[in-house]
């Protein structure tokens, strides 16, 4: 007790703490700026998100900040301080990523408060970005800040990358990664993009699934047609539809599209005894998500529930276009159109999953009815076994920071960066924490954050640094 070394450790949390408001206030101005990265039409949102944040990165003492882009592609912020002295002279890089983009607000009428204006009730800061992921770049930051005041120095050499087009499945990343490659690389991967298991107990997640799907148009007449003269004679696009997106499921809502489970690897002992070890609480899951009573959950109900989120796919139907409801009349449509997301899983090729449902479309559209499928991105799933130093470092830096240890999990959805970014440097180790929680309602109406949960995740960040640094081969 009490070497030196403790007493600055002491000081950075301290300094955590005491900039905690600072950090909030940075956290608000950055979700006021509606940087909706699908929408064309905030394109300057985006532009001006990309400036805030990277002005904020140099409040907090981080050099050579900068806006990187390639072309078509939103930007993003990156940043470094190299000035780390270790005992051997070996610091080791760490790449903290987060992203500054944030998804639509969905229907803003549902919202209990404006979406871009943040506001705190019950603990919980509420609007778009404050969990998904403004949250994690400000942690980022703050952390950084309190241990540059204090020690003047990082124990670790860092990079910062800011990404800017995440929540559209990062399409330029590939190109972004040749074009910086010199500017980030790194020996481990920190992401703030990840989330807690619970409120008060942190998680450290070891696999994503990927993204597949496309836009599917069925399309039958000119223009639409009077539904009495030519009703039950003139088929309709919309049963067409909806008799093709049935034909993707099976009766409890599983992908039943020929061929489409073959590459799907099967867990491993580890991951199903990780699995099986987690508390599986469906009425605690059916809360946080707001499921309705008497709503059956999806998925096969032989397989837990876990396994279906972490090494399952998934199909969602993103929207429909038909006619709305409103200003309906007694027509049949002329076409009618569903933007279809499947969640892939772990070993599956996504550009191949594409492929089958352009085959499936293509038999299973009825009544011959005119039918193409336009493919979006195609991201695979990525994993990895928790273990190894950088795992175990962050495990001892969460459990300090929380009062807790870590829960080792899956996460159903998606961060395109990760799998490119650890195959770019040779396969290094990727620690993946984050702000969300089981109730941030994170691309839903009323996203949240729980303040006292981020203040925790600051201060985990900042050990982190610490014990990468004492750990590092
Ligand atoms: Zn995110």
């Amino acid at each position: 007790m009490g070497t030196p070394d403790d007493d600055r450790l002491d000081e950075v949390v301290r300094a955590v703490d005491a900039g905690f408001d600072d950090a909030r206030l940075a956290l608000e101005d950055l979700v006021r700026i509606a940087s909706i990265s699908a929408d064309p039409d905030r394109q300057a949102d985006v532009q001006h998100s990309a400036d805030a944040t990277a002005s904020y990165v140099e409040s907090c003492g981080l050099e050579s900040v900068r806006l990187a882009t390639v072309p078509g592609c939103p930007p993003a912020v990156i940043a470094e301080w190299s000035g780390a002295a270790s005992s051997d002279g070996n610091a080791p890089t760490v790449l903290l990523y987060a992203h500054h983009d944030v998804q639509p607000p969905g229907y803003e009428e549902r919202w209990e408060s404006d979406p871009f204006e943040p506001v705190a009730r019950d603990g919980r800061l509420y609007g778009r970005g404050t969990a998904d992921d403004k949250a994690g770049a400000v942690a980022h930051g703050a952390m950084l800040k309190a241990w540059l005041d204090t020690a003047g120095a990082l124990p670790c050499n860092v990079k910062v990358l800011i990404e800017g087009e995440e929540e559209i499945g990062s399409p330029h990343l590939s190109a972004f990664l040749a074009e910086y490659a010199d500017d980030l690389a790194a020996d481990v991967l920190l992401l703030a993009d990840a989330g807690n298991w619970s409120v008060g107990t942190p998680g450290l997640t070891y696999s994503l699934r990927g993204l597949a799907g496309g836009d599917v148009r069925v399309s039958m007449l000119d223009s639409p047609l009077h539904s009495g003269m030519a009703g039950g004679v003139v088929p309709d696009p919309a049963l067409a539809l909806a008799r093709l997106l049935d034909s993707m499921v099976d009766e409890h809502g599983d992908v039943a599209i020929d061929g489409f489970w073959d590459d799907v690897r099967a867990p491993s002992a580890e991951e199903r005894a990780r699995i099986a070890a987690l508390p599986v609480d469906e009425d605690r899951l059916r809360a946080a998500w707001g499921v309705l009573p008497g709503v059956e959950l999806a998925g096969d109900p032989a397989v837990s529930v876990y396994e279906r989120l972490w090494h399952r796919p998934a199909l969602t139907v993103l929207g429909v276009d038909t006619h709305p409801i409103e200003g309906s009349s007694n027509q049949i449509v002329a076409s009618a159109a569903a933007r279809l997301s499947f969640r892939v899983a772990p070993g599956q090729d996504p550009a191949r999953l594409n492929r089958l449902v352009a085959d499936h479309v293509a038999k299973h559209t009825p009544w011959g009815i005119d039918v193409r499928f336009d493919p979006h991105e195609a991201v695979p799933a990525w994993s990895c076994e928790p273990e190894g130093w950088a795992f175990d470092a962050a495990g001892r830096a969460l459990t300090a920071g929380f009062g807790t240890p870590p829960v080792h999990m899956g996460v159903g959805g998606t961060i395109p960066f990760v799998g490119p970014f650890a195959d770019a440097y040779g396969g290094i180790p990727v620690l993946m924490l984050g702000p969300a929680d089981p109730h941030s309602r994170i691309h839903g109406e009323d996203e949240s954050l729980h303040l006292d949960d981020w203040r925790k995740l600051m201060i985990s960040e900042a050990l982190l640094l610490r014990e990468l640094a004492d750990a590092s081969p």
